[in-house]
């Protein structure tokens, strides 16, 4: 076995932690660093024991979480936004180290999950209810109480904010979590985890009411839990196959779910839009964490007019990222998340090139000595609409760009598809913009920005792209179940 190069310092448990309390099991797997391919240090993999104790431990305490005053449960979002953001470049730092995003990304990843405990704990104290009289006269009252023990799955592309964007509603709303985090990247989660319970133990708060589960085998992990009728909520961030089996799993304990799955979102520009503003926004949707976001632009329809002068802009600004060392300051373009991810995007773009759906217009050169977890950015112009790089989720630092002529029809081509996620679109008229905000199917529409997701508002996709939502207003009623009360 290769040297563990993740200091202690860094990251202190390398355990599950059940109920609170950190468990010493004996399988572990290894974590390993994208851009070195070294390996960071090994995780141990909750057992099913573990799975069992943590919910048994979830079950015993909701009822007396559940009523604690809603300003105990603020309080502890409030330390928890306090003690992630004093500990910020350390959190970064783990994220850069097991995701390879660079270290900049990592520090906006920390404050955007840092976001979301602030938001939520002033949604602690804004749990909405009703009271009114029926048509017949009597007395209704309508409460939201928390959904009970919840299971919250999350992907190793955002390994906090994919996190804290669950555990802060689930928390304001009252709820005790289990947390599955990607076995690519639990170190930042366990790192963030000695938060919590320093957090917790601060306002003398019970600290089984967090549990945090890495396992290399989630399938069991999930099929334990998902068999138990005491597992009230799964929310689930990842890919469609999988939520789509884990919302089979959940079908027979008929527990709630919520689900952030995968997207293909189109990125529109219109013949009269600010080309230089839609380059910047291109960049932001599409370059992010070298295109391995949900939310990542994987499509790009641009009016025919402006099409080669949009990807000519394009390759000016591919060619200023800097490819490198994450962990460098300066550099903006790291690996992705392991080389098997950018072999397949290599086969993607292939294929793609060799049947003639799509024709090479911009590949950006790498240095020849990066690993080969790195993948070269590239644009491909003369795209064909059903060629597999436009239906795939690209997950990768490739633009197919495919042109059009009259909004009504490129509207159509952004529709077809099973996801709905999100939409991009650059404009400047507003009768244009409102008939893509219109007719465009997609939980989320962006129109001149290329950045969407924000920790006060409503975070989600419709059709295959998932159900529920994360974040705003909307974030916390996921967590909770409705009581009506019918009083004579
Ligand atoms: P993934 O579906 O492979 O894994 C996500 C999580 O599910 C991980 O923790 C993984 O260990 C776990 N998992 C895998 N198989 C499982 C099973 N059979 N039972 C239970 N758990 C299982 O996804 P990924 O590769 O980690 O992340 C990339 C995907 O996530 C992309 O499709 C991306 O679009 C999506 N994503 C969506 C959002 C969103 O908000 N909509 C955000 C980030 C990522």
């Amino acid at each position: 076995m290769s040297p563990v190069s993740v200091s202690p310092d860094l990251v202190k448990n390398t355990s599950p932690l059940v109920a609170g309390v950190w468990s010493t099991t004996s399988q572990a797997f290894d974590v390993h660093n994208p851009f070195t391919g070294e390996l960071l240090t090994q995780v141990h993999s909750a057992s099913g024991l573990d799975a069992r104790d943590a919910l048994s431990a979830a079950h015993a305490i909701s009822p007396s979480w559940g009523h604690t005053a809603p300003e105990q449960r603020s309080a502890l979002l409030s330390t928890l936004h306090q003690l992630t953001l004093e500990n910020s470049e350390r959190l970064a730092r783990i994220i850069t180290l097991e995701n390879g995003k660079p270290l900049t990304e990592a520090r906006a990843e920390v404050e955007y999950a840092a976001g979301y405990l602030s938001w939520f704990a002033h949604e602690a104290l804004r749990i909405p209810g009703d009271a009114r009289r029926a048509p017949g006269g009597h007395r209704q009252l309508v409460f939201h109480e928390p959904v009970g023990p919840s299971l919250l799955i999350t992907p190793w592309n955002f390994p906090l904010a994919m996190a804290t964007r669950k555990v802060a509603p689930a928390f304001a709303a009252g709820n005790v979590v289990l947390i599955k985090p990607s076995s690519a990247t639990p170190l930042t989660i366990l790192a963030w985890a000695e938060l919590v319970i320093a957090a917790l133990d601060s306002l003398d708060l019970p600290r089984s009411i967090v549990s945090i589960l890495p396992s290399d085998n989630a399938a069991a992990l999930s099929t334990a839990l998902l068999s138990d009728a005491r597992l009230r909520k799964l929310s689930f961030t990842g890919s469609t196959s999988v939520g789509a089996k884990l919302l089979a799993q959940a079908a027979p304990i008929v527990a709630r779910t919520s689900m952030e799955l995968g997207g293909n979102a189109p990125f529109i520009v219109h013949d009269d839009a600010d080309l230089d503003a839609a380059v910047t926004g291109a960049m932001a949707a599409k370059m992010r964490a070298s295109g391995q976001t949900c939310v990542a632009a994987n499509r790009f329809y641009v009016h025919h007019e402006v099409a080669h002068e949009f990807m000519r802009k394009l390759a000016i600004a591919l060619d200023s990222l800097t490819a490198g060392d994450p962990l460098i300051e300066g550099t903006t373009l790291g690996p992705l998340i392991n080389a098997n991810e950018a072999q397949r995007i290599e086969s993607l773009v292939s294929q793609a090139l060799h049947t003639g759906d799509a024709h090479l217009f911009y590949e950006r050169s790498l240095n020849p000595n990066l690993p080969a977890s790195f993948s070269p950015p590239r644009i491909l112009s003369r795209v064909k609409h059903h060629a597999s790089i436009v239906t795939d989720e690209i997950f990768g630092p490739v633009i197919p760009v495919m042109t059009y002529t009259d909004i009504n029809e490129c509207i159509t081509q952004a529709n077809d598809t099973p996801y709905g996620l999100v939409a991009y679109a650059y404009t400047n008229s507003q009768s244009i913009a409102w008939r893509l905000v219109d007719g465009l199917e997609a939980g989320m529409v962006a129109i001149n920005r290329g950045v969407i997701s924000d920790p006060t508002a409503p975070f989600g996709g419709i059709k295959s792209s998932g159900l529920g939502r994360e974040g705003g207003h909307e974030g916390i009623m996921d967590y909770l179940t409705t009581k009506y009360v019918a009083w004579q």
